[in-house]
């Protein structure tokens, strides 16, 4: 007897709706994707209870005619692709033609059509996969799909459903990056009946940004473009200071489609270097042009990954514009910030509690940086500031840090013993002493490691230091580091160390104090795995401990001597872990602070 059986056309769309339709904001993405390649520039949806009872989406696209409507719901029913070679061609979000029988399969649906060449639409109900009714219906071109009881007939899918507003904050994360990938699309979304938001229809994606985000974040974003025959890649990517704890706000769009490439995703931040403090990710905003037969977007049931044909040259495009872009722009950050509208454009009153809490703003609180500003100028501003709506110059406002006349900067003071305060033809500086002096050392302590011939000062009498016997393997296992900065150490007995010669822009300085100092640092630190990774850690340990003290007491002299060589040297507006080192405040914003503009 054969025990093997075929299942049956509604167990297969179960099954197939496990894979596609996980939770109501997979149903949304289905939903909305099938709007966007209907032509639609207008796309409503509307949920009650984060998707789970009702879920409705409306275009103003091409609609179905009432044959195909009734076909739309049968597994394997597409209209965009009909032969193989299609599939190699593909530029629309669906081909697969499952996600409509998946959901109608574990739902009740509603689905309203109608094309400009028929007179009346069509409406078809459907309880659980099997179709109903059938009738005419009145309505403009376009579609409506109404879902209610998601899940209704798989209770235990329902069961695995989240809180409401857990539910929510997907189906708002999947509308952000959709309407990122197509702003030339209105999106209004509206839950439990009130509007959440409203997105017009742009040709600027900087707009839609700005809509998304607030202001200050599309002002802190940096166009990026590459432009080939077969691949164009353009954007935005966010200047360091709105870097981020998470990956959320970062998006990659291929030919309108978002996608996961974790590839990319690490080479842009690779190129940010050492401009981004600590392990914070960078904001941005990709969209990639490519000729659809050069990818594979068939290698994931939800399309969230695809495969390109020559992935190591979009890996160094991606890499090299980064680039390109971020030395293209000054990165100082700026002090000034007009309260109003900082504080209207970071909650616009329409989105939800969770997604404000964990949206725009998750990197900037627990930042040094936020909390020095604070305390300069908290009470300003009032309390709650935000690193990222400082900001940092856009071209328009740089502080012509790269125009020798305007930057000259000249010490006025030093504060509590930490920052130097100084002036130069457009304004006022605050400098972070340590920070600043630690960018200078990372610079030369690179410069050096680089160089043909080390810049090496002997010591008349060696030195001998000793460290602690876990921390020999440490400094044995990088030797080559130190000694591609010139220091000559010999090990000796016991826990002894030998030092014969230092690298010259470190003689003076406590060499005892500064090699026990990285040990420790690099005993206790996580330092990467390559070796120029490697390299580089050791070398931030390093400048961080040879670097003037938060604290030391400077004169004018020592004070100058510091901002002058931040003028000689790259990348002067962060130290090596991103933090800032300096603010500036131009007299044009005192002016106004003091209400004399
Ligand atoms: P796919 O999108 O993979 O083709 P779907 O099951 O999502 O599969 O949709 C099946 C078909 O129904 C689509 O190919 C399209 O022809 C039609 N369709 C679905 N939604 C819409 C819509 N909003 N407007 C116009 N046609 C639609
Ligand atoms: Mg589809």
């Amino acid at each position: 007897m054969s025990i093997i059986k075929i299942l049956s056309e509604h167990l297969i769309n179960q099954i197939a709706a496990g894979e596609v339709i996980e939770r109501p904001a997979s149903c949304v993405k289905e939903l909305v994707e099938n709007s966007v390649d209907s032509g639609a520039d207008e796309i409503i949806i509307e949920v009650k209870n984060g998707g789970k009872t009702f879920i409705k989406v409306s275009d103003n696209g091409c609609g179905m005619s009432k044959e195909d409507a009734a076909k739309s719901l049968l597994r394997h029913a597409t209209s965009k692709i009909s032969d193989e070679k299609d599939l190699w061609n593909i530029m629309t979000f669906g081909f697969r033609g499952e996600a409509l029988a998946s959901i109608a399969s574990v739902s009740e649906m509603i689905l309203k059509t109608k094309i400009s060449s028929e007179t009346a639409g069509t409406e078809i109900t459907c309880v659980g996969g099997e179709v109903k009714t059938i009738e005419a219906c009145g309505m403009r071109d376009g579609t409506t799909v109404e879902i209610n009881n998601l899940f209704f007939n798989t209770p235990a899918r329902q069961k695995y459903l989240k809180k409401d507003v857990t539910e929510l904050s997907q189906i708002i994360m999947f509308l952000n990056s959709t309407a990122l990938a197509h702003p030339e699309v209105s999106f209004k979304f509206i839950h439990n009946d009130r509007m959440q938001f409203d997105l017009p229809k742009t040709d600027n994606l900087l707009r839609r940004i700005s809509d998304i985000f607030g202001k200050a974040t599309s002002d802190a974003m940096i166009p990026i473009f590459y432009g080939g025959t077969d691949f164009k890649l353009e954007g935005f990517i966010g200047k360091p200071v709105i870097s981020r704890s998470d990956t959320r706000h970062q998006y990659i769009f291929v030919n309108g489609r978002p996608i996961q490439h974790r590839i990319i995703s690490f080479k842009i931040k690779e190129a940010f270097h050492s401009m981004l403090m600590g392990d914070k990710k960078p904001v941005f905003v990709l969209d990639i042009h490519i000729d659809p037969s050069l990818i594979d977007v068939n290698v994931h049931p939800r399309k969230i990954e695809i495969r390109f044909e020559d992935e190591s040259r979009i890996l160094a495009i991606a890499y090299s514009a980064t680039k390109a872009a971020l030395q293209s722009h000054n990165l100082i950050p700026k002090a000034f910030v007009e309260t109003q509208r900082y504080m209207s454009d970071r909650f616009p009153s329409s989105w939800p509690q969770g997604e404000i809490s964990r949206g725009i703003d998750g990197s900037a609180n627990s930042a040094g940086f936020g909390n020095m500003l604070r305390t300069g100028f908290g009470a300003d501003f009032g309390g709650d500031m935000h690193l990222g709506e400082y900001g940092v110059p856009d071209s328009q406002q740089n502080f012509g840090l790269n125009d020798a006349n305007k930057f000259a900067m000249k010490a006025v003071t030093q504060v509590s013993n930490s920052y130097i305060v100084a002036e130069n033809s457009e304004g006022l500086v605050l400098v972070d002493q340590h920070a600043a002096h630690e960018r200078v050392r990372y610079f030369e302590l690179l410069e050096q490691f680089n160089a043909q011939k080390k810049n090496i000062q002997p010591l008349l009498v060696p030195e001998t230091l000793s460290i602690p016997l876990d921390e020999i393997p440490i400094l044995t296992s990088n030797m080559e580091v130190f000694e591609g900065l010139g220091f000559e150490i010999e090990k000796g007995p016991g826990n002894e160390l030998i030092l014969y010669a230092v690298p010259a822009v470190l003689s003076g300085e406590d060499i005892v104090e500064i090699i026990n100092g990285v040990l420790d640092d690099i005993s206790h630190g996580s330092t990467s795995s390559n070796v120029k990774g490697r390299i580089e850690t050791i070398m931030h340990f390093m400048a961080c401990r040879s670097a003037i003290k938060f604290g030391k007491k400077l004169t004018i002299d020592e004070m100058n001597a510091l901002l002058m060589r931040m003028e000689e040297i790259e990348k002067p507006y962060t130290c090596p872990h991103g933090r800032p080192t300096m603010i500036k405040l131009t007299f044009n914003e005192l002016e106004m602070m003091f209400g004399r503009k």
